[in-house]
């Protein structure tokens, strides 16, 4: 693995697999700069729907409409230019709210990426699968992924809070809750995503639990990827946040 080269599906290019500490999401595309977790991902959309895994950078497909949820700005670009693709923001245009996807993306797309999104929605999490099936046209793909692993129960951090702000007080990051009954929580030691005060991780999934939430949402032909596609430099890290494809 470490050393070997291999086409990276995104750009194109030859690279060597040369990852540091944090094999998933290193950049270890010497052009692009994608990572294994980006490239399992373009992996997952063209073996799902061109029936085989190829390079992104040399498909133009504008008939296959797709969005991603906050995608990578680098894979955002090569699928801007091999499908009809937009990536969407919950806090810029173009906005969805994955929980509540307004009328305009109702069965609009033919695949929905979401990769590491879930783990960051307020609960209940059930309204992110249920809007992820909603936004997709029948038969429509979903390429997930999630922090998750074999544990028995998803870990909710913040169980009892349902609305909630990140406040940076003396040179320490709290997160100030607030329960349905209207008492107030406060939590230190946050996980972010992203560099301390981005994106909190409101849960960590067991991975049983994510393949039920898919079931209940209406979901089917659910698979894990555990494979590698070691031409294409993809090495699944050591079962965590494996993406996870799914139909509508
Ligand atoms: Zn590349």
């Amino acid at each position: 693995m470490i050393g070997s080269s291999f086409l990276c599906n995104i750009c194109g290019s030859s690279a060597i697999f040369d990852p540091g500490e944090n094999w998933r999401e290193d950049a270890t595309c010497q052009t692009c700069n994608s990572s294994v977790r980006s490239r399992q991902m373009a992996h997952c959309i063209t073996s799902n729907i061109l029936g085989r895994s190829v390079i992104l950078s040399g498909l133009d497909l504008p008939h296959v409409q797709g969005i991603g949820l906050s995608d990578n700005s680098n894979l955002a670009h090569y699928l801007t230019r091999a499908f009809s693709y937009q990536n969407t923001y919950y806090h810029q245009e173009p906005l969805l709210d994955i929980c509540r996807p307004s009328s305009r993306w109702i069965e609009s797309v033919d695949f929905l990426l979401s990769s590491d999104v879930f783990e960051h929605v307020p609960s209940p999490v059930e309204k992110a699968f249920e809007g992820a099936c909603k936004v997709l046209r029948p038969g429509g793909l979903l390429v997930l992924t999630v922090p998750c692993d074999a544990r028995a129960q998803t870990t909710e951090h913040f169980p009892n809070v349902r609305n909630f702000r990140i406040l940076d007080f003396e040179s320490e990051w709290l997160l100030l809750g607030k329960t349905p009954e209207g008492a107030f929580e406060v939590h230190r030691d946050l996980i972010f995503h992203g560099g301390p005060g981005t994106t909190v991780e409101l849960r960590f999934f067991s991975e049983n639990h994510v393949i039920k939430l898919l079931e209940d949402a209406g979901f089917h032909d659910i698979r894990v990827h555990k494979e590698s596609v070691p031409e294409f430099g993809i090495f699944p890290p050591h079962h965590e946040g494996l993406p996870i494809t799914a139909r509508k």
